[in-house]
């Protein structure tokens, strides 16, 4: 997903997904909500659950409920008041946090490797399951992107995230990668790419691992065919890499 580069708050996550802790200000403030000058909280977005957390401060602390974004300001719904201009220091429930982020770049991996095979274009997906057009997508199909997730997971290959201008990305003849950036409002022109070599390249805000082994192995990929020919991927990720 993308979203636009439009925050009130310096996105912290952006610049580095595996961030737990970090120290901010509160610069806008409500009956149990914040807004922070930068955060490391992902709002939930693009499929991508809101993180919990904690935020303390000098006398007192809170926990972080909800994370979400709301026009430009990114909100954080907690169980108590804090007074604007605190200087807080927040922490991110990071074993929910990392296991959406395997699950999430997980996604990226199984879109590009069923739409490298034809099975496209996806429709929809979220963290266990990509939902794909009427295609000739089989159960031999799953069983080769199987075998291969797993080894790319093995091979342990970087991510590789960087941003582009809608004039630097070439996208060539390539039809779906041209109705995709069509799609994109056009008031957004830095896009962040997220790109597993060889494998999966697309525009992205949500929160990545460094590399495909943090990932970890597939325990399962099942197909099934919904109404009007759908094709339906059930995935799910073994607990620990
Ligand atoms: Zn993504």
């Amino acid at each position: 997903m993308y979203e636009p580069n439009e925050n009130s708050s310096e996105p912290l996550y952006v610049e580095d997904s595996h961030l737990k802790e970090f120290d901010a200000r509160v610069v806008k403030a409500g009956p149990k909500f914040v807004i922070l000058d930068r955060t490391a909280f992902y709002p939930e977005s693009g499929g991508q659950p809101s993180d919990t957390g904690k935020i303390t401060y000098a006398g007192g602390e809170n926990s972080v409920r909800k994370v979400m974004k709301r026009g430009k300001d990114i909100y954080h719904y907690l169980d108590g008041d804090i007074p604007v201009e605190t200087e807080i220091h927040g922490t991110i429930d990071w074993e929910p946090r990392h296991w959406n982020m395997r699950r999430h770049s997980g996604e990226h991996l199984l879109t590009g490797l069923f739409e490298n095979r034809g099975s496209g274009p996806k429709v929809y997906s979220d963290l266990e399951r990509l939902d794909f057009k009427p295609s000739e997508l089989d159960e031999e199909t799953v069983r080769e992107v199987e075998a291969e997730f797993n080894s790319i997971v093995d091979e342990d290959i970087p991510l590789r995230i960087f941003f582009a201008s809608r004039e630097e990305l070439d996208v060539g003849d390539d039809a779906r990668k041209r109705e995709f950036l069509a799609k994109i409002p056009r008031n957004i022109d830095r896009l962040r790419m997220v790109d597993i070599p060889g494998h999966a390249l697309t525009f992205c805000f949500g929160t990545h691992v460094g590399s495909t082994g943090e990932i970890g192995r597939l325990t399962k990929l099942t197909l099934s065919t919904a109404k009007k020919g759908r094709k339906i991927v059930h995935f799910l990720l073994e607990q620990a890499p």
